[in-house]
């Protein structure tokens, strides 16, 4: 579970120290894609939400069998 605590607007600091900036490129997040994967650049950071508005899930086997065998086709670094 991520803490965070508001430093300013916009602006938020992470338990470790870590300084996050509200992604604005999007304006809000999309609360329909709940996302945890912080290391993209869409993540929110904050509420663990996308801020696209929509996505490519993608699977990445012939046959898709489990949540294993899909990724979020959207991700960037
Ligand atoms: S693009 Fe995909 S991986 Fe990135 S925040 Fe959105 S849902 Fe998560």
């Amino acid at each position: 579970m991520n803490i965070f605590i508001k430093i300013a607007n916009n602006t938020f600091v992470n338990i470790k120290g870590v300084i996050y900036m509200e992604n604005t490129m999007h304006g809000k997040h999309n609360s329909s894609i709940g996302c945890t994967v912080e290391e993209c650049k869409f993540n929110d950071k904050v509420d663990q939400f996308c801020t696209l508005p929509k996505i490519q899930v993608e699977k990445h086997e012939t046959k898709a069998t489990s949540k294993q065998c899909t990724d979020c086709g959207s991700f960037q670094k």
